[in-house]
Parts: C-alpha cells; sequence; structure tokens
C-alpha cells in the first residue's frame, strides 16, 4: 500500500463532480452512549459545549421519513417519483423491489441529492433535520451513505488515496485531528479484514479496471471505512456470482449494528435471504405501492408484481 498521500493538501472534493458521486461521510454521534434502565434504552449526546441531552429512544423519531416525494428529471422535466412515502427506524433494514424503470435507483439518487433530479414536491427528515435543504456533501456528513449501481472511476486517484482522503475529511468537519499515514494504514487494513478483502485492493484506481464484482465490493469497503447512520445499497448483487453474492452480504451483515439502518434495491431473493429485510417495500411507476414483511418476498416471486395484493 502506497501511504505518499496527500494527507494536507486533498484533492477539491467539491469541485470535482467523480468524486462528488462517490464522497460520502459517516455519522456525527461519536459520543453518544448507550444505558440500559429496566425497559427503557437511553442515549446521552455530549454537546460541543460540555452540556449533556438525555432522551429515552423508544420516542425517538424516525430516522428517515419521506413524506409524498416527488421529483423530476431536470433535463426533460418528467416527472419519475409520484409521491413517495417511507419511514425508516434505526436499526431496520428495508427492501426495495420493483419493476425495471419504477423508480427505485432515482429515488435512491434523489435522497443523496444527485444533481439530475429536482423535487417538486413532498418532505424528506433525516435525523430530525430537513434533508432536501442540505447540501450532497451535507447529507453526507449526516451519516447517509449510499452505493450506486453503476459506480464511477476516478482515473489517477487510488483506493487508498481515496478512502484516507475521504475519512479524514470527514474527521476534519467533525473537529477531530486526521489520521497520519500509520494510524490510516491500520485503520484501513481493519476495514479490510472486515469486509474480507486483499490488501492490494488498495493500490489501484478507484474503480479503474475494476470487475462488476469488485466495484460492489470496493462500495462496501467505502461503507466500512466510512461508517453511516442509513446506507443505500442499490442493487449491490447485480453481477455478482453466488459465492461474491455471500461475501458482499457477510460483509454488510458485518458493518451492521443495532444502530445503523439499511435501505436495499434488490431483485434478487438470495441478497434477501441473507440480509433479512425487517420490512419489504414494492415501487411501482414512482410509489411504493405495498409493503410488508419477508414474506412479501414469496409472494411476489409466485405471481409476479402485478397481481401481489396490497399489505400495507
Ligand atoms: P429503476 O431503478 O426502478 O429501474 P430508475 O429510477 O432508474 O428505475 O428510472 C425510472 C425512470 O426514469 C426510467 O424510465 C428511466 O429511464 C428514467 N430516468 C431516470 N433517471 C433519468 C435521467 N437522468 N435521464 C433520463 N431519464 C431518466
Ligand atoms: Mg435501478
Amino acid at each position: 500500500m502506497s501511504l505518499s498521500l496527500p494527507l494536507h493538501s486533498p484533492l477539491p472534493l467539491s469541485s470535482h463532480p467523480p468524486i462528488f458521486t462517490l464522497f460520502t461521510l459517516p455519522p456525527i454521534n461519536l459520543r453518544r452512549h448507550h444505558h440500559h434502565h429496566h425497559h427503557h434504552r437511553y442515549l446521552t449526546t455530549t454537546t460541543t459545549r460540555g452540556s449533556v441531552i438525555q432522551y429515552n429512544t423508544t420516542q425517538q423519531q424516525p430516522l428517515l421519513q419521506v413524506n409524498d416525494l416527488k421529483a423530476k428529471i431536470v433535463e426533460n422535466g418528467v416527472e419519475i417519483l409520484h409521491g413517495v412515502n417511507l419511514t425508516v427506524n434505526q436499526g431496520e433494514v428495508h427492501a426495495i423491489m420493483g419493476k425495471n424503470g419504477s423508480g427505485k435507483s432515482t429515488f435512491a439518487k434523489v435522497l443523496v441529492g444527485h444533481p439530475d433530479y429536482e423535487v417538486t414536491g413532498g418532505s424528506v427528515m433525516f435525523k430530525g433535520e430537513n434533508l432536501l435543504e442540505m447540501e450532497p456533501e451535507g447529507r453526507s456528513l449526516a451519516g447517509l451513505f449510499m452505493s450506486f449501481q453503476s459506480p464511477v472511476a476516478i482515473p489517477g486517484v487510488s483506493n487508498d488515496e481515496f478512502l484516507v482522503m475521504a475519512y479524514n475529511a470527514r474527521r476534519r468537519k467533525l473537529g477531530l485531528p486526521e489520521l497520519g499515514p500509520l494510524e490510516c494504514f491500520s485503520y484501513l487494513m481493519e476495514k479490510l479484514q472486515l469486509v474480507n478483502m486483499k490488501p492490494d485492493f488498495l493500490n489501484r484506481n478507484v474503480n479503474e479496471g475494476f470487475s462488476g464484482g469488485e466495484r460492489k465490493r470496493n462500495e462496501i469497503l467505502q461503507l466500512a471505512v466510512l461508517g453511516a447512520d442509513l446506507a443505500i445499497l442499490d442493487e449491490i448483487d447485480s453481477g455478482l456470482d453466488v459465492d461474491a453474492l455471500r461475501d458482499v452480504a457477510n460483509a454488510v451483515n458485518k458493518i451492521l449494528t443495532p444502530k445503523n439502518s439499511l435501505l436495499m434495491i434488490t431483485h434478487y431473493r438470495r441478497l434477501l435471504n441473507l440480509l433479512k429485510p425487517t420490512h419489504v417495500h414494492v415501487m411501482e411507476k414512482g410509489k411504493i405501492a405495498r409493503t410488508g414483511d419477508i414474506s412479501l418476498v414469496a409472494v411476489i416471486e409466485d405471481v409476479g408484481y402485478e397481481t401481489v395484493p396490497a399489505l400495507t
């Protein structure tokens, strides 16, 4: 692994579109501690001024609350999302299924602030804040991560440079000291092991010449390094053989904790069996048309999307 990194002169992230599309930042709740009192869970948050806020997590707000979200394609003005409703709480694993072209990827990209789309109605609250008012970088900083269906390559930037840059940018925003080369090395090694990847992965340019499966693994490595309160994985299973799919699913399972949540877009029962969603949704013509538990997957496989009975 090369560690001649531009640690103190990072690439201009915000002015570099390809990096924007991959650049995500982990949560800012590093100083939270869990306390267990009888049947209630309490979270305490130590603020920057040192005061402690305590609140009962059983009454906590949803992590993500999407209300009647409408969005159009900027280029041609066509409305794709016609009123999406979705609530994701801490620790939940949601799957969105649905026919090709139903708006699943559009929904995910609108959540992270992709510039191809414009929100025309509705609201999105993330951790109690208006997500739609935040810049894409701010959404990342707030703890939203997205893996794209077709991750882009970043020529000339090696994976370790990219990861260290993104991770240190996040630490700077949090007011934490940047990690030096040796600390970075051990941090990245720990995460590589977690997701079961070879160290030579780090020396290659981001996604350049990667196979489909390697790109997907690389996305999961990014998620492991950066962390997230809500990770959105768009067809992380596409193009993966059975073994690669199992590895990727195992890696995602290791990253998941009771405190973070997952929103995955997928067609594949195999992935759903490995990641065990708590909620399964069907998107249809730019809306979430049906919601159920994992048993909905078997119904869809039997009768197809068209005739799935509403289970909401
Ligand atoms: P899904 O992920 O469910 O297959 P998408 O969200 O990718 O569906 O696409 C929904 C519809 O919006 C499709 O008809 C697609 O062609 C169109 N669409 C999405 N993004 C764009 C874009 N940037 N430019 C033009 N059409 C788009
Ligand atoms: Mg898609």
